[in-house]
């Protein structure tokens, strides 16, 4: 298994809730390593941008306001196998699926307020990295 770099964002609805403190603990004890990190009240065209592979779905302007609600914090998490790893941890994207013990099922409201984002694809992983972060800002704790 690879070293892996995903992009997580605790949205909006976490931040209120203060479970942030919560959320990195379970990654970091799962082995997932913060190297970057920023508190950061998106615009709707932001969100828009980011979430642009959901152009077309229904609920993309509720996406949209949702994730420009409030702050969110962006994470660049760096770790063996990463990208599953994260999803893994986060649980399904709608709370009633989530698996007991995942982030969604324990602090997720709805499948709009679903406190996380990760990254789905390596190739995501890159474009959602870039789309927050400089590559001068990713501090790799690999040794
Ligand atoms: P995220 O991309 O936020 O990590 P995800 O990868 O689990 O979530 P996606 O299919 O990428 O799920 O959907 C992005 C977001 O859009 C979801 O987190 C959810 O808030 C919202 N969403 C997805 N499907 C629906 C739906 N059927 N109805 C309402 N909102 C939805
Ligand atoms: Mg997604």
């Amino acid at each position: 298994m690879a070293v892996q770099r995903t992009l997580s964002i605790i949205k909006p609805d976490a931040v209120a809730k203060n479970v942030v403190g919560d959320i990195i603990r379970r990654f970091e004890e799962n082995g997932l390593s913060v190297i970057a990190v920023r508190l950061q009240q998106l615009s709707a065209a932001e969100a828009g941008r980011f979430y642009a592979v959901h152009a077309e779905r229904p609920f993309y302007g509720d996406l949209c306001s949702f994730m420009s609600s409030g702050p969110a914090l962006a994470m660049v998490l760096e770790g063996q196998n990463a990208i599953a790893l994260n999803r893994q941890l986060m649980g399904a994207t709608n709370p009633k699926e989530a698996e007991a013990g995942t982030i969604r099922a324990d602090h997720a409201d709805s499948i709009d307020a679903n406190a996380v984002h990760g990254s789905d694809s390596a190739e995501n992983a890159a474009n959602e990295i870039a789309f927050f972060f400089a590559d001068l800002e990713l501090n790799s704790r690999i040794a």
